[in-house]
Formats: C-alpha cells, structure tokens, sequence
C-alpha cells in the first residue's frame, strides 16, 4: 500500500487523539484511534475550553455541539484572600472584536470527547477502536506497524505515522527513550465539586476567581451543574483524613465562612507536574498532548495546547500528503515544543506563582500590574488574548 492509503496510527482517544483524528479525517487523511480502556474515561479533568480551541472545533464541525454543553464564562477575577478584596475584573468583551468566541468555555473534558468521537466516526476516514492497547511498534522508514493488546488477542496494524496521544505515561515516549524532564509541584490540588452557587461562597465574585493567598489559595470554576472549588494542600497533610466529608466540608467553611446547605458531588486529589518531551518526532513517531508535554494547570492550558498540537499536526500532514518531504515534521516539534516551554509552561508557572506570593512587596506589585491591566482596555485586551492562547493577535 503506498503511504497514501495507510491511516495514521494514533494512540490514546483522550481529547487531543480524537482531536487530531477528527481534523485529519475532516482532511481525507485516513486516521484510527487506539484506545487501552473499554469505555471514554469519565475522570474529572479539564474544564476550560478558550477561544483559540473554540476556533478549531468551529473549523472541524463539533463547536456548536460542545458549546451546548458548556457555560460560558465571561468574566475573569482576581482576588485577596486576606483582607479579601477584589483585585482585577477582566471582562471578556474586551476581545470582543478579535474572536467569534470572547469567552471561556467551562464544559467537562469527558463531555467534550463523548462528542468527538462520534464525530471522528461519522467521518468517511476516520475510526476509534476502544479496548485496544498498544504494546509497541516498529518503523520500518517507509511506514510503521504497531501492536495492541485486545480482549481476543494482539493485533497488528500497519500505518504511515504513529502518534503518541496516550497521556502522561506514553508508551510510544518510552518506547524512543525521549527524555521528559520538568519538575513536580510540592502542593497537591483538591478539587471540591459541589451544588454551591458562586454567590454562596463569595459574594460578588465571578463565575472563574483565582483568589490568592500564601498558605491556601483557591480556584473557583462554574460548570454546567456544578461549582468546583480546587484548594492547594500541603504535603504534611494526611490524605484520607483530608478526603473524609467532615474534614471537606470544614476546609469550604473555614475558607469561605458560613454557606448554605449544599451536597459535594465529586472530589479529586492530584499531584502537579511541569515536564516536556525533549523532541515531539523520531522518524515516523510524534508525541501530542500531555504525552510530549504537563503543564500546571492554573490557567487550563494543558488539554488546550494539546489540540493546539494536533492542528498543526493536521497542518503539516496535510502538506506532506500534498507532496511536501515528511521532513516538515520537525518542524511541528520544534514549534510545538518552543510554544509548550517558552508560552504555556512560563504563563501557568507565573499564574501559580502569583497565587502563591508571600512578600508584601511583590504581592503590591502584582495587584497593581493586575488592578491596572483591568482597567485599561489596551491592557485588558492583551492580557486576555494571552489567557486565551491568542497572544499572536495582540
Ligand atoms: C483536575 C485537572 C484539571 C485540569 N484542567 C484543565 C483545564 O481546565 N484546561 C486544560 O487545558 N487542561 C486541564 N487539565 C489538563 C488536561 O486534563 C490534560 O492536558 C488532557 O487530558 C490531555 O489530553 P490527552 O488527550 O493528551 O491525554 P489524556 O486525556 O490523558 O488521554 C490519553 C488517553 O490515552 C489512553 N492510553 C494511555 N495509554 C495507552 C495505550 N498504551 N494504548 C492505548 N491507549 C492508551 C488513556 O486511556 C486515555 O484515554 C487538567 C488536568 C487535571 C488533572
């Protein structure tokens, strides 16, 4: 078969795999998704979805479809935990006239891929087979086999490329020996979902607050059904006591003071990682999403620059099958990786440090130079077009 005819061999239907696959199908590349689980995961992970990534589903057919399950959040603040104040108000109107999406999408990662995958197999090219594991693979040059471990057996298959879309536990990384260095975050991140109302906890505030403090910031987030309030928690504290109702319901209390009744929906305790893959290709292999890079999530960057990833891929695939030398897919890592390391690792890495600041003085300089970009609209529109991933249009 001529490289033409073979799909793309992509591993991992999380949704930076059922992202590439959809846009390369969209482009009559032929692309399959080879999923390890039976089922999508349903863990609770990402929530926002920025305007750049709107964008490219908008291109790929699915926006209308994810934007019905989302919220759109407008509004950006910024707060003091103590004394509590407001800091920054940033509406999102001010890159009204730079994008047809001047706002942040909250809709929940497993929402999202539950609507792409339908999607990528309604295309004439394009299939997901879950229960499909994949053990390792072979390049032989002019194309690629693979091999995934299946309820009746191993198979094999063969394609032009192999895309490691698999996650932070990449096989197809660990399999090329490619280095991911970075480091992990000391503070773990609790995630508390619950009924509350974003004016239950703190009045006034809008529905996405990053509210700074020293000792114990927190993040809210409005989605559809559901408040998720994610705290930092220290090391020395005992897991299971910290996940126990009584110890949950307490730390929302003792932040936020008294609230009404409310139920906790889901929790979610997660370690932090900053780490990037030392190239993103070997030969016929290419590493997407969080397998070539983690980001601190502060900021929801992470699934975002993913599928960032995959369009360019689509970008590059797209010229290569029109003639051009797959050579160019170096070009993909090189930008991808300099985009991962020089944008999204140093902005999240700066949100998390503005969260965390403990001297006076630079807690002072932060709030002016957060309280002044609010409220000038030059300065307001670039620093959402940078939070929204759109920083080449400032
Ligand atoms: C609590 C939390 C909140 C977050 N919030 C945000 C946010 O708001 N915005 C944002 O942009 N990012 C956020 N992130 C990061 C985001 O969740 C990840 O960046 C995103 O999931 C990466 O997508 P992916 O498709 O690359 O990998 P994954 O989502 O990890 O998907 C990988 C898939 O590959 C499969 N797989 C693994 N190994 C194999 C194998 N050998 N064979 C076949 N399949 C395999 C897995 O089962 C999985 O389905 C958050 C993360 C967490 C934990």
């Amino acid at each position: 078969m001529s490289e033409k005819q073979l799909p793309i061999l992509i591993a991992g239907a999380g949704p930076v795999g059922l992202s590439l696959a959809l846009a390369l199908s969209r482009a009559g590349i032929p692309a399959e998704v080879f999923e390890m689980d039976a089922e999508l995961n349903t863990q609770i992970r990402a929530s926002t979805f920025h305007p750049k990534t709107l964008e490219m589903f908008k291109e790929w057919g699915v926006v209308d479809e994810i934007i019905q399950h989302g919220y759109k959040v407008d509004q950006l603040q910024y707060w003091e935990r103590a004394p509590r104040r407001l800091i920054a108000d940033f509406s999102y109107a001010s890159i009204a006239d730079d994008t047809a999406y001047p706002y942040r999408l909250q809709c929940p990662q497993h929402i999202a891929t539950r609507v792409l995958k339908p999607a990528v197999e309604a295309t004439a090219t394009g299939k997901v087979y879950m229960g499909h594991k994949l053990i390792d693979f072979a390049d032989h040059g002019t194309h690629v086999t693979a091999r995934f471990e299946t309820a009746s057996g191993i198979v094999e298959r063969e394609g032009s490329y192999i895309v490691g879309a698999d996650g932070s536990h990449s096989v197809v990384r660990k399999q090329l020996n490619i280095g991911f260095m970075g480091k992990t975050y000391e503070d773990r991140f609790l995630l508390i979902g619950s009924d509350l109302k974003t004016e239950d906890l703190l009045p006034g505030a809008a529905q996405v607050c990053y509210i700074f403090d020293p000792q114990e910031w927190v993040i809210i987030l409005n989605l559809p059904d559901i408040v998720r309030v994610v705290f930092r928690m220290t090391d020395d504290e005992n897991e299971e006591v910290a996940m126990k109702e009584e110890t949950l319901r307490a730390r929302i209390t003792n932040f936020f003071g008294k609230v009404p009744d409310y139920k906790i929906k889901t929790t979610q305790l997660y370690r932090v990682h900053q780490r990037v893959a030392d190239t993103f290709r070997v030969g016929r292999a290419l590493l997407v999403g969080d397998s070539a890079h983690n980001n601190n999530p502060s900021g929801g960057m992470g699934m975002n620059s993913g599928i960032h990833d995959a369009a360019n891929l689509t970008e590059k695939l797209v010229r290569i099958w029109n003639g051009e030398s797959y050579l160019i897919l170096d070009d993909y890592s090189n930008e991808r990786r300099q985009y991962a390391v020089e944008s999204v690792q140093l902005y999240t890495d700066q949100q998390y440090n503005n969260m965390v600041m403990s001297a006076e003085e630079e807690r002072e300089r932060r709030n002016k130079s957060l309280s002044g970009a609010a409220s000038d609209p030059a300065k307001a529109r670039a620093y959402l077009l940078r939070a929204s991933m759109l920083e080449e249009r400032i």
